[in-house]
């Protein structure tokens, strides 16, 4: 229930369904694959490095409204030892409470009431309710399955006189979809072409998987200066609690991001910035084994649910695997996931939740793969029992 007085521009925003799947798994005691979050601790470094930051007493109190330096450094030397990307440290690197605030920050920085954001469907949670909060107009491009491929006609034709801005997500949360140099480049043109501003979401950046890599956006031609990028400590480091994102982009617009930013949080995490700084200069090999143990654990659990009769998009890049749950009888994806925990003891997201255009998410059910190995199978096991 929402008071009837609540703003228009959050009506139909309601409760995000992570908060009542977890709930219900919870209630049912479920082995929780809805929300993507590690059931294993992040690197025993990063972790004492907050530790001791707590305890030397100088860092409990609000940190600079950008970021402590250390951090925006480490994060200005980590997109040049990737990417080749320069940065400035001072002007041109922002650290937010997780990506979450960068998102919405940008957004209430970058769009006037009544532009239209072109995003891509399905959508990241967020993205619906921050566009409608900043006043935007969202325009969804659809990620089909079976491939979930952009569709290049599709997206240069939703571009209008009142597009602002291009929101992009890769690897793309939910469907695991890597965009390929070749769709990026397209991204690209088109933003060049059309003048229009790129936020672009690249919060999995070291989940890629087949050897493939990642390409920010912001390395094409014409993108350093139009491209807001956004990234963070949750997914790399296994710490999505901590909150801890950042954003790189031209002194402007940082700027603009960080005039939204201060009024939201203004700070946060003062005792975890030194810490992801350091993890951040993790060596090769840090970042080379998270992702051979999360394309096993995608292995794995992909292999399971195939055996169970579903059909499985096996993902790129993200930690998560989405089915399509037609072959075994049932056609809403909503309805499996209201079933399942009672019946299974399991708990997913129906992808229907993420898009506007409601029946191209209809079968479509995600399973969250960073887990334990164990749990993981025995998840398999009591799918295998409970749909019997
Ligand atoms: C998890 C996630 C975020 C949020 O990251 P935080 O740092 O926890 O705020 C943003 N975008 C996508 C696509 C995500 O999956």
């Amino acid at each position: 229930m929402t008071h009837p007085r609540m703003a228009a521009r959050l009506q139909g925003l309601g409760t995000t369904i992570f908060a009542e799947m977890s709930a219900l798994a919870l209630r049912t005691s479920s082995i929780n694959l809805g929300q993507g979050f590690p059931d294993t601790d992040g690197p025993a470094p990063m972790l004492e490095a907050a530790v001791d930051a707590i305890r030397s007493g100088e860092h409990n109190q609000y940190p600079p409204g950008i970021g402590i330096a250390p951090l925006r450094h480490a994060v200005s030397e980590h997109q040049r030892r990737f990417y080749g990307l320069d940065f400035d440290p001072d002007t041109e690197v922002l650290v937010t409470a997780g990506a979450t605030e960068a998102i919405a920050a940008a957004l209430l920085a970058l769009v006037e009431p009544g532009d239209e954001v072109i995003a891509l469907e399905p959508y990241y949670d967020s993205y619906v309710a921050c566009i409608a909060m900043a006043g935007g107009v969202r325009v969804p491009i659809t990620l089909q399955a079976p491939d979930f491929r952009l569709d290049l006609d599709a997206l240069r034709a939703a571009v209008t006189p009142r597009t602002k801005l291009l929101l992009i997500n890769t690897p793309h949360n939910p469907t695991g979809t890597v965009l390929t140099p070749e769709e990026l480049r397209a991204i690209a043109e088109l933003a060049c072409e059309r003048d229009l501003l790129v936020v672009t979401d690249e919060v999995y950046e070291h989940l890629i998987y087949d050897d493939a890599p990642h390409i920010p956006l912001a390395t094409f031609p014409g993108m350093r200066e139009r491209t807001v990028t956004i990234s963070g400590a949750g997914k790399t480091f296994a710490v999505t609690g901590w909150k801890i994102g950042w954003v790189c982009s031209t002194p402007e617009l940082v700027t603009a991001v960080r005039t939204a930013k201060q009024f939201l949080t203004y700070v946060s995490g003062g005792p975890f910035q030194p810490a992801v700084a350091q993890a951040l200069r993790f060596e090769d090999t840090y970042y080379d084994e998270l992702r051979t143990s999360m394309q096993r654990k995608r292995d794995l659990l992909s292999s399971g649910l195939a055996s169970l009769g579903l059909k499985v998009f096996v993902p790129g890049g993200t930690y998560f695997v989405t089915t399509d749950v037609r072959p075994l009888g049932y056609d809403d994806g909503v309805e499996f996931c209201r079933m399942l925990p009672e019946r299974c003891g399991v708990v997913a997201i129906p992808h229907e939740v993420f898009y506007d255009d409601k029946a191209a998410g209809r079968p479509l059910v995600r399973w969250a793969f960073c887990k334990r190995d164990d749990v993981l199978t025995a998840a398999v096991d009591r799918l295998r029992n409970g749909l019997k």
